[in-house]
């Protein structure tokens, strides 16, 4: 495969075979994939070839090897030209996301407190393999409510603030959730889990703002240097991978009746306004909003783990997806464009002025929440004016080492004793799955971001530190 370099931070793979359009990685040539022993960019070409695919198949910096699109991925289709929605280009865990909250409080005035505040949130957190869920719902109905809601339900519910909506990617709810296509088996998986973090790659973690990059934004966001902030990292649980199987089964057998060829099965697809497509969208939508509201009810019991331990509130910064499929309307070749943009392992990045943002982010864009690891950095980027990829930008730093190799290079317990040497408190749920997220299992987010930015992606507002780590 061979790469063009058409600046410092991207690089173009030009239209080969069946290929519809170019791919164009945002990336340093550092962080570039190493063509002969990573299949993703082999995947940022196989996305180039699905009907109605407009402009490029994007790639972020981050991006490493998935379910057919690679993580990493953008991709928009044209709705009125027959564009296509691929499940696996939003991907198993739908919705999944990053919502971060801040305190009224300096790192060093909450150090006496901290062990105390790790005791309290590990035991408040439900997470790994283990059952439990902050909210137990009363049924079939009430989680339909709730499908159809997402965050918007729960703070109806008294479970949140009215200002935590305008933080909300949405207002807290996608429209269009359509409960009706919602299986019993992916119901039976998602009633007991809204409000619990899920395995390994998920946390909540303690952090404290370490560097300010944009002193406007920052404080439009409602960040200062050495502030203490809490970051969650979930999204839909049970319900959004067995809706993602569920619809990825529909998809392989209708693609002969619209004529479809894929060369990955894993790329499955149907024309968004078809039947399937439609059906695939409001399914997704409702697993959407689960993710939403999981959050929030994440975010509800660090509040009150926080509020008993410090006596302070948590406000939410923001929360966003970067697990969607999306219909917005773009301008391409000149034209405005009904366009579904598939962000898989992507995030949205709001320019300022853009009208979905509230009033106080408007001159400052959309926050743009990016973790690193449990042992390095993790930034708060923004959005910015003109910029490619339909308004995305990265997710986090990536994978390097598969789950498997991470496990194999360290032993947990020896990756804690190395976290707490960096006064970094950990609070995990199995050794194992500790040490498959061990920090060198990921790409360097500095330089991930670094390349976001010089991609002409976004811009970086802070970066944060880890303090005291829940992990998944
Ligand atoms: P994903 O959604 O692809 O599973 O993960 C998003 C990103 O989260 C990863 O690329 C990685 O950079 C980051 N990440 C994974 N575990 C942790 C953690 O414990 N703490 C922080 N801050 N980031 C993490
Ligand atoms: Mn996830
Ligand atoms: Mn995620």
């Amino acid at each position: 495969m061979e790469l063009v370099e058409e600046s410092p931070y991207r690089f173009r793979i030009d239209p080969l075979g069946e290929m519809r359009v170019p791919g164009v990685v945002f990336a340093a040539r550092s962080l570039l994939p190493d063509v002969r022993a990573d299949r993703s960019l082999d995947q940022v070409a196989n996305v180039a070839t699905l009907r109605g695919i407009v402009e490029a198949s994007y790639a972020m910096p981050d991006v490493h090897l998935g379910y057919g699109f690679p993580i990493g991925g953008v991709a928009a289709t044209d709705v009125e030209a027959g564009g296509v929605v691929s499940p696996g280009g939003v991907g198993f865990d739908i919705s999944c996301g990053v919502r971060l909250l801040v305190a009224d409080l300096d790192r060093a005035a909450l150090a006496p407190m901290l062990d105390r505040l790790m005791d309290g949130l590990d035991a408040a957190i439900p997470r790994g393999m283990t059952k439990g869920a902050v909210w137990k719902l009363s049924g079939r109905a009430q989680l339909d409510e709730l499908l159809v809601g997402g965050s918007r339900y729960a703070v109806e519910q008294g479970h949140g603030v009215e200002r935590d909506l305008a933080r909300c990617e949405d207002y807290g709810a996608v429209s269009d959730a359509d409960p009706g296509q919602v299986s019993d088996r992916a119901v039976q998986r998602g009633q007991g889990q809204v409000g619990s973090l899920g395995s390994g790659n998920h946390f909540l973690e303690v952090q404290a703002v370490d560097h300010i990059y944009d002193e406007a934004a920052a404080d439009a966001f409602g960040l200062r240097a050495g502030q203490v902030c809490v970051m969650i990292h979930s999204g839909s649980r049970g319900m959004g991978h067995q809706i993602c199987t569920d619809q990825l089964r529909v998809m392989e057998r209708v693609m002969p009746r619209y004529d479809i060829s894929v060369p990955d099965r894993q790329l499955a697809c149907a024309p968004v306004s078809s039947p399937e497509g439609r059906a695939y969208l409001g399914a997704m939508a409702a697993a959407a909003n689960y993710a939403r509201a999981n959050r929030q009810m994440l975010g509800q019991a660090a509040r009150r783990v926080f509020e008993r331990v410090t006596h302070r509130q948590l406000d939410l910064v923001y929360d966003i997806s970067h697990n969607l499929a999306k219909i917005e309307t773009h301008r391409v070749d000149g034209a405005e464009r009904r366009l579904c943009v598939h962000r898989k392992g992507a995030t949205r990045a709001l320019p300022p002025g853009h009208p979905d943002l509230p009033a106080d982010l408007a001159a400052a864009g959309q926050p743009v929440l990016i973790p690193g690891s449990m042992g390095t950095p993790s930034y708060v980027l923004t959005g910015v004016e003109g910029a490619p990829a339909f308004a995305s930008t990265c997710h986090g730093a990536g994978r390097v080492r598969s789950r498997k190799q991470a496990a194999k290079a360290v032993h947990g317990r020896d990756l804690r004793h190395q976290l707490e040497a960096h006064d970094i408190l950990v609070r995990g749920a199995s050794w194992r799955g500790l040490a498959e997220e061990a920090p060198d299992a990921y790409k360097d987010i500095s330089a991930v971001v670094e390349s976001a930015e010089g991609g002409g992606l976004c811009r970086q507002v802070a970066r944060l530190v880890p303090v005291g780590v829940v992990k998944g």
